[in-house]
């Protein structure tokens, strides 16, 4: 089973804007899923100290799309494969292949889900507690939609993909949440 810890629950109001940033530990991969806006570097570096990790054992980045938000920082980490909709990206090697059903561990595994933009993608993490999805479907727990998502009808359409095997949402810009089932 992996291992998911939330570092910084996202956040986007008055006060700023800011991207869940978020930790997952499986076998030989550790992993960062949007290292974005944050309101110092701290915010991210801080919480992974706690747990033990340093920047240097990042293996992996993952983005659920391309908005700064959820990109800004990820140089952080000094040596990582970086996996988006359409390709993994280590140093200078760039490989392409459809993110949907790539499995980065035995408990990690991405699905495309469009609609915010077209490039977001979700990871599914197979945890303890049930299968967990960190996606930008969801911007907070109860949101509707964003007024960024460029189509909608695919918001709906891949919140129901997500609905049929995640049992909790680690949404792009809020807490942590738990699905009726
Ligand atoms: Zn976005
Ligand atoms: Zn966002």
């Amino acid at each position: 089973m992996a291992r998911l810890d939330v570092l910084l629950d996202g956040y986007a109001s008055d006060k700023g804007v800011a991207g869940t940033v978020s930790l997952i530990r499986d076998g030989d991969l550790v992993a960062i899923v949007d290292p974005g806006m944050v309101p110092t570097r701290a915010s991210i570096l801080g919480p992974l100290t706690k747990m033990g990790v340093s920047p240097e054992d990042v293996t992996d980045v993952i983005l659920s799309h391309h908005h700064p938000d959820h990109t800004v920082n990820i140089a952080l980490f000094p040596d990582v494969r970086i996996h988006d909709h359409w390709a993994m990206y280590h140093n200078d090697q760039w490989t392409s292949r459809p993110a949907e059903g790539v499995q980065l561990s035995s408990g990690v595994r991405l699905m495309e889900t469009p609609g915010h933009t077209p490039q977001d993608i979700t990871t599914l993490v197979e945890t303890d507690d049930g299968v967990a999805a960190l996606t930008h479907l969801w911007v907070f727990e109860g949101s509707e939609g964003n007024r960024l998502d460029v189509a909608p009808d695919l918001v709906a359409e891949h919140r129901g993909r997500v609905l049929e095997v995640a049992s909790l949402i680690i949404p792009g810009h809020g807490s942590p949440f738990r699905l009726d089932r």
